[in-house]
């Protein structure tokens, strides 16, 4: 395998620098570049194709629940933006600003959306009248922009692709359905399609998004035992629907405000895919988001009938429904297996003139790099099973890997030494104040991630100021 990597150039070893690891795999596997815009980036098509098929499974998600999509403006005008105070000191420090329109200055200066609840506001405040215009259920699918100081590809960028999804509702009860609906279809989405657990749970009052009265939210454990924020789901209550004045007649007849949520899933789920499944010779993707499933590499394609035999299983691999391709490039074997490693493809099918005398071909599985033989009789149903192996097993070992670096912690000393030395969550419990919050980033540098609704009693005292415990929490320091 030396000489394999060093073909498609070695990257560095995960363990050694997983940072550096990480840019590696995002450049080698050709997911993305730099742009000359700064903290933006240009997804190439083998990043762009994973961001269709999320993009494609999520939708169909939605749909199954009543969702219907929209497209609003880029553009927020300034007085709209600040109609809602939480939301607007929230997400001035990181709007970018329209200020001309050609050579003239605007008389209101817009910002780029950072997100477009304002504009859901205005446009539901005309257009909702009565209980028979509810619920509204509008997504889209759209860029927007925040003027992040330091950035990273995928993860934090200063432009990134998203959904955001924003409701309407005649009553509260059906709103806070609606963001619980919205929080499992993330979670299933996460757990069944990218393989990747999740903890569902509550975002703490500092930690929610501005201008929500709950916010919910799904936290993934990558390899280096850092957190990240996968999706997130808020309960507006009514807040925004007064500060926009978005009323209804309802069936008695009176006036009354509606009950908005929102709910958005990124870009940065492609980062959590390399740092949760990836290794040392590249991209890991499960098979149910993979652009590509399966890869023919024929063996010896010079000596007659392999190209042939090769793209004939490609054919009969396409028919049976799955996404496939046959590298016969100039290329040794040695490098192809290398480069589908790198690529992250689960499944290379090896095929030779050894194989053809025996009706036979060579699986590997990228995940675990097993080897089997399969007699070409049974080609269809071995590659299916074998991507249903595929795909389970990348679950069992991102959520063994998250079950083995997830800690308890009762008292003080115990929770900043499992913190500084033990990268994971770290469950602990708390008294719901904020200064406890405030003091556990700044002397661990560890956030509230959320208070799992499968709370545990774990100590009656919270683990920083000793007063009655309230809430269990999932602490960790995150991306
Ligand atoms: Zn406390």
């Amino acid at each position: 395998m030396a000489d394999n990597k060093k073909m498609v150039e070695a990257i560095t070893s995960m363990d050694v620098d997983f940072a550096q690891w990480y840019t590696d795999v995002v450049k080698k596997a050709e997911l993305c570049d730099y742009a000359s815009v700064k903290g933006c980036m240009v997804i190439k098509p083998a990043g762009y194709a994973i961001w269709e098929n999320i993009q494609n499974e999520l939708d169909r998600r939605f749909k199954e629940t009543g969702v219907q999509n929209v497209y609003m403006p880029i553009f927020i005008p300034e007085s709209l933006l600040e109609k809602e105070k939480d939301h607007v000191e929230g997400f001035a420090p990181e709007v970018a600003w329209v200020t001309h329109g050609g050579l003239e200055p605007l008389q209101e200066r817009m910002c780029v959306r950072p997100t477009s609840e304002t504009l859901f506001c205005d446009f539901y405040a005309k257009d909702i009248h009565s209980y028979r215009d509810l619920p509204r259920v509008y997504n889209q699918w759209c860029s927007v922009v925040r003027w992040e100081k330091t950035t990273r590809p995928f993860l934090r960028s200063r432009e990134f692709l998203w959904q955001e999804g924003h409701t309407a509702h005649a009553t509260a009860e059906e709103a806070e359905a609606r963001t619980i609906q919205m929080l499992n279809v993330y979670a299933a989405f996460c757990e069944e399609v990218l393989a990747i657990p999740v903890i569902k749970g509550q975002k703490t009052d500092k930690e929610k998004f501005a201008g929500a009265e709950a916010t919910y939210t799904i936290e993934s454990l990558m390899h280096d035992g850092k957190a990240l924020q996968s999706g997130t789901s808020h309960n507006f209550g009514d807040g925004f629907a007064k500060a926009f004045d978005i009323q209804f007649t309802d069936k008695d007849n009176t006036l009354k405000y509606v009950h908005q949520t929102s709910w958005g899933m990124t870009t940065r789920m492609i980062g959590a895919l390399i740092m949760v499944h990836g290794d040392d010779n590249g991209l890991v993707l499960p098979p149910r988001i993979a652009p590509v499933q399966v890869m023919i590499v024929p063996v010896q394609q010079q000596k007659e009938g392999v190209l042939d035999k090769a793209f004939q299983l490609e054919d009969r691999l396409k028919k049976a429904g799955f996404s496939v391709k046959t590298d016969d490039s100039e290329k040794s074997p040695g490098w192809k297996f290398a480069d589908c490693e790198m690529r992250g493809i689960p499944l290379r099918v090896e095929i030779g003139p050894k194989d053809m005398e025996k009706n036979q071909a060579v699986l590997v599985r990228r995940d675990t790099h097993e080897k089997s033989f399969i007699s070409l009789d049974e080609l269809e149903t071995k590659v299916s099973e074998m991507l249903d192996t595929i795909q389970k097993a990348m679950y069992d070992k991102a959520k063994a890997h998250r079950d083995s670096h997830t800690y308890e912690a009762v008292e003080w000393d115990g929770f900043v030494d499992t913190i500084n030395n033990k990268p994971g969550f770290v469950k602990a419990m708390w008294c719901g104040c904020q200064e406890c919050e405030d003091k556990i980033k700044e002397e661990t540098g560890a956030t509230s991630r959320c208070m799992p609704f499968e709370q545990e009693n774990l100590s009656d005292t919270c683990i920083c100021c000793k007063k009655p415990a309230k809430k269990m929490v999932y602490w960790g320091r995150a991306y």
